[in-house]
Formats: C-alpha cells, sequence, structure tokens
C-alpha cells in the first residue's frame, strides 16, 4: 500500500517538476498543477493497464503472461499464486486419497456398492461385480432395483429397514452347487447407500452340517436311550422270574454299551479335529501294528459268528518292514475300523484278506479286502460322511455307529495319507490307506530295507 501510494505521489511530484519547468507561457505554478494533474492520469492508466494484465492472468490461469511486479499489483498476484497452488496441492491429495480408499474398497474380499440417493450404481468394486454379474462399463448409473432381480432383495431394498443382513441367492447358484450371499445396505451421507455383500456359502454349509450334526447325534444317543427306559420300567412294574429279569438286564447292558460306543467315537472324532497333525517324532512299527490287528480281527469274527463253521476266513500278510510316523493309537484305531468294517459286512463264512505292502512309487499301503454285500457306486463318495451309512439296521445290529469311516478318514489326512474305496455290490469292497513315502523308513536290520530305501532314492 505504502508503494501503492508513493508511487502517485511520485507521478503527481514528477508532473508537478515537469509542469513547472515546461510552463514558460503561463505562471509556473498553474503549470506546476496541471502537470501534477497529468501525472495523477498517467499513473491512474499505469495502475489501469497492470489490473487488466492481472485480470486476464487470472481469466488465462498462465503465470508466465504477466510481470508480476511489485506494488499492490504483485502482492496479490503472488497471493493468488500461492493460493492456487496450495489448493491444487489439496486436489492432488484428496484424489489420492480418493484413489487409495477406492483401492481398499477394490481390495476388500467384499463386494462393495455405492448407491446415490436415487438408488442408482455410483461404483461397485469387483467382488460386487462377481456377486451380482454386473459390468463395470453397463451398469454404472443404473437403478439396482434393475439389476438385482431377486425377490427378497426387492422387498428388502424398499423395506428401509436395514438393521439386519438379508440372505439371498448368489447368481450362480444351482441346486446341485448352492451359493448364498449375504447383502446388507448401511445409509450415509444425504440419503446415499453403501450395499456390502459377502459370500456366506461355506458358513451356511457349515451351519446346516452343524444342525444336521446335533440332529444326528441326538437321533443316536435318543434310540438306545429309549430302549433302556422301556426296559426299566418293565423291572419296575412287571413281576419277572429271575431269568427274564437276566434277560432284560443284558439287553439294556446292550443298548448301555451302543451309547458308550457312540461317545466314545465323538470324542475320537473331536480329539482328531481338535489336535495338530502328528509330526516325526514318534514312529510306528508296522509289523507290530498288524499283529495286534490280526488278534482284535479274530477275535471280533469269533464274537459275531453263531458257530465255528460261520467264521470268516482271515488272511493277513505283512509285506511292509517299515515304520510310519504318527499316532499309533489312531493309526490302530484307522485300521481295525477297516478290518472290523469287513467282518461286519462280510456274511458268515466269506473271506478277508488284510495286507500291507510297498507299491511301485514307494509309497506304503495297507489294504483290506472282503468278498462282502458290497456298495452302489452311489454311496461311494458318502460314505465318509458322519453317520452316512448305507444299511442303517445292519449297521446297528452289529454295533456300528456311523462314524467309523469318518474318523478312518480323519486319521488318514493327519497322516498325510490317502483313504481309497473300491467296491461292487455284491462282490465285496477293498478298503486303502495309502502313506507317503515321507513318512516311512525302514525299520533297522529288517530284511526289506534295502529295497525301501532303493525304492526311496
Ligand atoms: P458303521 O458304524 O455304520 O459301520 P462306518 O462309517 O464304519 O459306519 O461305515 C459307513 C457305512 O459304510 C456302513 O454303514 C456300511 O453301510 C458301509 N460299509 C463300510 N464298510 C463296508 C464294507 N467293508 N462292506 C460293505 N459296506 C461297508
Amino acid at each position: 500500500m505504502f508503494w501503492r501510494f508513493f508511487l502517485f505521489v511520485v507521478c503527481q511530484f514528477a508532473g508537478g517538476l515537469i509542469g513547472w519547468y515546461l510552463a514558460l507561457p503561463v505562471p509556473a505554478g498553474i503549470g506546476a498543477l496541471v502537470g501534477m494533474g497529468l501525472g495523477g492520469i498517467s499513473w491512474f492508466l499505469l495502475d489501469l493497464y497492470r489490473a487488466k494484465q492481472f485480470l486476464r492472468w487470472l481469466r488465462i490461469g498462465e503465470t508466465s503472461t504477466v510481470c508480476v511486479c511489485n506494488g499492490l499489483w504483485g502482492e496479490a498476484s503472488a497471493r493468488v499464486k500461492r493460493l492456487v497452488r496450495s489448493r491444487e496441492q489439496m486436489t492432488r491429495d484428496s484424489q489420492q486419497q480418493l484413489k487409495d480408499f477406492l483401492a481398499a474398497f477394490q481390495a476388500s474380499p467384499n463386494g462393495v456398492v455405492l448407491l446415490d440417493s436415487q438408488g442408482q450404481i455410483e461404483w461397485f468394486n469387483q467382488m460386487a461385480a462377481t456377486h451380482f454379474g454386473f459390468d463395470a462399463q453397463r451398469d454404472m448409473r443404473q437403478q439396482i432395483g434393475n439389476l438385482v432381480r431377486d425377490p427378497g432383495f426387492a422387498s428388502y431394498f424398499s423395506s428401509h429397514d436395514y438393521r439386519r443382513e438379508l440372505i439371498m441367492r448368489g447368481r450362480e447358484n444351482t441346486p446341485a452347487r448352492p451359493v448364498k450371499l449375504s447383502v446388507h445396505l448401511h445409509p450415509y451421507g444425504e440419503g446415499k447407500q453403501m450395499l456390502l455383500t459377502r459370500d456366506v456359502t461355506a458358513m451356511e454349509q457349515a451351519e446346516a452340517m452343524r444342525r444336521d450334526f446335533i440332529a444326528n447325534v441326538s437321533h443316536e444317543i435318543r434310540t438306545p436311550l429309549t430302549v433302556l427306559a422301556g426296559f426299566v420300567e418293565t423291572l419296575q412294574t412287571l413281576p419277572l422270574d429271575e431269568q427274564d429279569r437276566q434277560r432284560y438286564l443284558a439287553l439294556m447292558a446292550l443298548q448301555a454299551e451302543r451309547i458308550q460306543t457312540l461317545v466314545s467315537d465323538l470324542l475320537t472324532l473331536s480329539r482328531l479335529e481338535g489336535s495338530p497333525p502328528p509330526g516325526d517324532a514318534n514312529w510306528v512299527c508296522v509289523p507290530t501294528l498288524m499283529c495286534e490287528i490280526e488278534q482284535e480281527g479274530r477275535a471280533l469274527s469269533a464274537a459275531l459268528s453263531t458257530s465255528p463253521d460261520q467264521l470268516h476266513t482271515l488272511e493277513f500278510e505283512s509285506l511292509l518292514t517299515v515304520e510310519i510316523a504318527g499316532i499309533r493309537h489312531e493309526l490302530l484305531s484307522a485300521m481295525s475300523n477297516l478290518v472290523a468294517n469287513a467282518i461286519r459286512y462280510t456274511p458268515p463264512g466269506g473271506h478277508i484278506s488284510v495286507r500291507t505292502l510297498l507299491m511301485p512309487d514307494g509309497r506304503a499301503k495297507f489294504s483290506v479286502s472282503d468278498t462282502g454285500l458290497g456298495i452302489a457306486p452311489e454311496h461311494l463318495p458318502r460314505l465318509t460322511e458322519r453317520f452316512y451309512r448305507v444299511d442303517p439296521s445292519r449297521s446297528r445290529d452289529t454295533g456300528g455307529t456311523g462314524l467309523g469311516l469318518a474318523i478312518v478318514k480323519h486319521v488318514a489326512q493327519r497322516h498325510g495319507a490317502e483313504l481309497k474305496i473300491e467296491s461292487t455290490l455284491g462282490k465285496g469292497s477293498v478298503f486303502s490307506i495309502i502313506f507317503p513315502t515321507s513318512r516311512l523308513h525302514p525299520i533297522p536290520g529288517a530284511a526289506h530295507e534295502g529295497h525301501l530305501l532303493s525304492l526311496n532314492g
């Protein structure tokens, strides 16, 4: 401001001086006054010119076209320049922030759809596009209601009550492969909404399995309990002779044993699921294991057959002189389960063969083959499901819980092994557990040591 005033005074002073100097025909005072007036006008024109230049620069926005001098216009242009620069920086920062937000939404494992106050799509991420089948080119600014046609979604969207999420069928849902989506609307800003979507297929399946499991366990326990309660009532109300009493007590003991076996199998399963997989700290000798399995098998066969000529022909062949890295009682339980099943599902007089052998690729195979009932192909994929039985009454009559093969599968998986099931209805079955070479090593000093080592390379 000072400089502006200073320049004005200088212009007038200079004009006055020149007027006074040149005022020969008129008195010097009048010449000076005229000179001062002309000096003021020159100053005004110069100032106007600079103001115009400044305005032009503001309009065009080019700093290079203006000569930014000092004084008021110089300061004004410097300040405007600084302001513009800081605004540009702020815009760049905001754009970067927006980019980062959008990148974060893109990276989200959930689908995100942003809707304006009219319900039109403003933006969506790739996951939402997958969930709803949206196309970024085609579907921006479209009404969400026109694109998501599920009736459940339509009534959820129009209800304006978004406290809870909605579970709806996914776009790729088929009866064979159900896909479930959880969608939840969250209002924000002025009438805008954010739609979050999540694939909950696995969760829904797990929940359904949990419900089925509880229903199955309740059913399995209720049946023997009902029978037990009936016997107790009979013993309490009827005057029975000693022989009948003993008979009822024996039947009650059988039902109690069924419940015990079931609870024990359930505990085994939960232990298998809850404990870490076995490492290679413990090594289990396969020939010793086979001896125990043989003893148990022969005892079970004898217990199930009513006369000696109804015994199964049992054959045990142990060609594998190795140790397996794992947990002894788990391996014993899995292998004995397969032998017990072969005995239980093979009619009296049938043949059962239990083998351990080294496969050409160096893996070890434990296999149980029988000439029993066999299993129709449609049942094979479901055999290892808990409580799945091909013939429930035969399973229960022979003391089965429906959990045996589920346990075998778990044990095999924990030991890095594979459970293989081959069966022909009416002819028999072969159940095998195949152990990887990484879990085997030869028993020191055993006959097949060299063979195994050479196969292991
Ligand atoms: P369970 O206690 O009923 O035997 P498992 O899980 O051991 O339960 O077996 C599941 C079903 O698989 C059995 O109910 C039976 O129908 C069938 N199964 C298992 N092993 C054999 C076999 N060796 N021969 C024929 N069917 C078998």
